[in-house]
């Protein structure tokens, strides 16, 4: 009941406090914040971003939920605590229910500001702006007004100029990750404002397709690094972000399903491209353990990534996960992957068995193993 009561306190005195406004790096800040920082900035509200994940992060989180609570849930709680701890009052925990047309996120993501304010007992001003497409007025501008009415901005001009910066930057980041760019580089670019196209012309042996959310492939203490990992290794790595909408719609189009899930294109819409390119020399897809629209999804992955031949490795993750099996799985799949492009190039040479049994394409990762 106290608690309830600072909390109002908060929310009334809002309008009175510096526009600050604090995002937890976790969950959609992968997918939304150069939207969101062209947005707040323009109209003048400063962000305070909580700190890189780490193992604090991951175990304070936890200790606040469910055991059975999706990794990623854990990393967000914590993200939170992270922001009190600094100082931030005022946090931006959306409540991103339907992303289009009957097109939804999965519970957890949807009631995301109930839970947080139900674990989270220190005090702090929840912003919980509701994006929901499949009920009337509830879309794009309705969200972000909401979002920033606390801070007394209720002009709509002023909201859709804004809007308008959000996109700018948001359309940056996306053009440059498209080129091939790594992600946080094209995010720190988009976040200076500047669009710079560089294009990879190193040539790798082994090329494979990452699939998985945005919180779990870039933040790179959940996924431990594992894009940094996959070059180490010689692998070219490409994901949902190098893919324009139409070839992720065709890629879940490819797997016999609607689009029902919102954060679908990172899973079914990525896989069912990469599956079908002949580039792409296998698959590896990293999810939550206990997640349920995951393994809905990773088993159509899993059924069509037979019928293609193709190599797929599954790496599930929650806080107990340790790096030396997760590197292990990884250098086996990526073994694998160039003991069979060896036997594919082998193959097509026109030598004899013996000489094919000595032959070594160039590929440095196994040569110096
Ligand atoms: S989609 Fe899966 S991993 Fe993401 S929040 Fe929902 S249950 Fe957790």
């Amino acid at each position: 009941m106290y608690i309830v009561e600072i909390r109002d306190k908060i929310m009334t005195n809002l309008k009175d406090t510096e526009k600050v406004i604090g995002i937890p790096r976790a969950m959609s800040f992968y997918n939304n914040y150069p939207f969101y920082y062209g947005f707040f900035n323009e109209l003048g509200i400063k962000i305070v971003l909580s700190d890189v994940t780490t193992k604090q992060t991951m175990s304070e989180g936890s200790a606040l939920v469910v055991t059975e609570t999706c990794l990623p849930i854990k990393v967000y709680v914590g993200h939170v605590l992270n922001l009190i701890k600094k100082g931030v009052k005022n946090i931006f925990v959306p409540s991103l229910q339907s992303i289009d047309n009957k097109i939804y996120n999965c519970s957890k993501i949807r009631g995301l500001p109930d839970l947080i304010k139900n674990v989270v007992k220190e005090p702090c001003n929840i912003i919980e702006a509701t994006l929901d497409k499949s009920e009337k007025n509830q879309g794009l501008y309705e969200f972000l007004a909401e979002a920033v009415k606390p801070f007394g901005i209720t002009d709509k001009k002023l909201i859709k100029k804004a809007s308008k910066s959000g996109w700018r930057c948001y359309n940056n980041f996306h053009i440059m990750s498209k080129s091939g760019m790594p992600y946080s580089k094209a995010l720190s670019y988009a976040l200076q404002g500047k669009v710079v196209i560089s294009a990879d012309v190193k040539e790798h042996p082994i090329t494979i397709g990452l699939i998985g959310h945005g919180y779990n492939i870039y933040d790179e203490r959940v996924c431990m690094k594992i894009t940094d990992k996959l070059e180490k290794m010689d692998v070219k790595v490409c994901t949902a972000l190098q893919l324009s909408a139409e070839q992720l719609q065709e890629g879940i189009s490819s797997l016999g399903n609607d689009k029902y899930w919102a954060n679908e294109d990172e899973m079914t819409g990525c896989a069912g491209h990469y599956l079908k390119d002949n580039k792409i020399d296998g698959i590896i897809s990293i999810t939550a353990f206990g997640c349920g629209p995951d393994s809905l999804m990773l088993e159509r992955i899993t059924r069509k990534a037979k019928q293609f031949n193709k190599p797929l490795l599954n790496l599930t993750i929650d806080e107990q996960t340790g790096e030396a099996g997760f590197v292990t799985r990884l250098e086996a799949f990526v073994d694998m992957l160039f003991r069979k492009k060896r036997a594919e190039i082998v193959n097509k040479l026109n030598i004899n068995t013996e000489e094919k049994q000595k032959y070594i394409p160039n590929t440095e990762y196994i040569e110096t193993k």
